[in-house]
């Protein structure tokens, strides 16, 4: 059963079983996509039924953050652990790697997807790229063409939310993947155009904090940070009452 964050339903699985399910998944017929939703992502989902019905349409749904952790132990439901997409992202590399699987780079601006697949080969041996392309489409059919014609067995899918949750809900089973991830500016990073916090910032709940201080035009969407545990307190409330 789903652990219910203001109407959004999250997998209570662990980093491992995360990354298990997700090969399980990968490894079983038909097309099957992954969401890794933080607090400002559950705030969409509060006003934009289509998106919370996207998110809530994956086969598996991760805590992608402290936030959300924080307000599912708040609502006196806790999760096991915070899953971060890109941290799912590199342990299913590490196991598809080992079975000599394909992936398909899909987002991010022309020329990003193609440096994160150069990285993506050196470090991970035996992780075949089936194909990449940028995220400024404007038709999506052949961009589907193109998946389906790699043979990929998985695609990043990386648009920003709600947009990749949107498109795989729509395009999942036309790209002839088995597993499509949604994983928001994951190629930025695996590109080395954007770094991840340092670790202590990462142990200690405050990657958020770190990302405002490099990029502060992101301070307008981390407003809704403080509004989610707002609600998430309104909830609890309800509950109790
Ligand atoms: N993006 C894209 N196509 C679009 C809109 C966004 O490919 O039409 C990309 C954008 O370039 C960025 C990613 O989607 O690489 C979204 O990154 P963001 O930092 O918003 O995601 P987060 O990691 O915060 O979820």
């Amino acid at each position: 059963m789903r652990v219910d964050v203001l109407g959004v339903g999250f997998d209570n699985l662990t980093m491992m079983e995360a990354v298990e399910q997700g090969m399980a998944l990968l490894n079983s017929p038909g097309a099957h996509y992954v969401a890794t939703p933080n607090p400002e992502i559950v705030e969409l989902c509060r006003e934009n039924p289509a998106a919370r019905q996207a998110v809530n349409g994956a086969d598996l749904v991760l805590a992608d953050g402290i936030g959300v952790i924080k307000g599912a132990a708040m609502l006196g439901t806790p999760l096991r652990d915070r899953v971060p997409g890109i941290e799912f992202a590199t342990g299913l590399m590490a196991r598809m790697a080992k079975d000599h699987r394909s992936l398909y780079l899909l987002g991010a601006k022309p020329g990003v997807a193609e440096a994160a697949a150069k990285n993506l080969k050196e470090r991970y041996f035996g992780l075949k790229i089936a194909g990449t392309h940028d995220g400024y489409f404007q038709d999506d059919i052949p961009v589907v063409n193109a998946i389906r014609a790699s043979g990929a067995d998985v695609v990043f899918v990386c648009l920003g939310a709600p947009k990749q949750e949107l498109w795989m809900a729509k395009y999942g089973a036309e790209t002839g993947a088995h597993l499509l991830c949604g994983l928001g500016g994951s190629l930025n990073v695996f590109a080395g155009v954007a770094e991840r916090a340092p670790k202590f910032w990462r142990d200690h709940g405050l990657e958020w904090f770190y990302r405002l201080c490099k990029e502060p035009s992101r301070l307008g969407r981390m407003m809704k940070l403080p509004l989610f545990l707002i609600h998430v307190q309104q909830e609890k409330k309800k509950n109790e009452g």
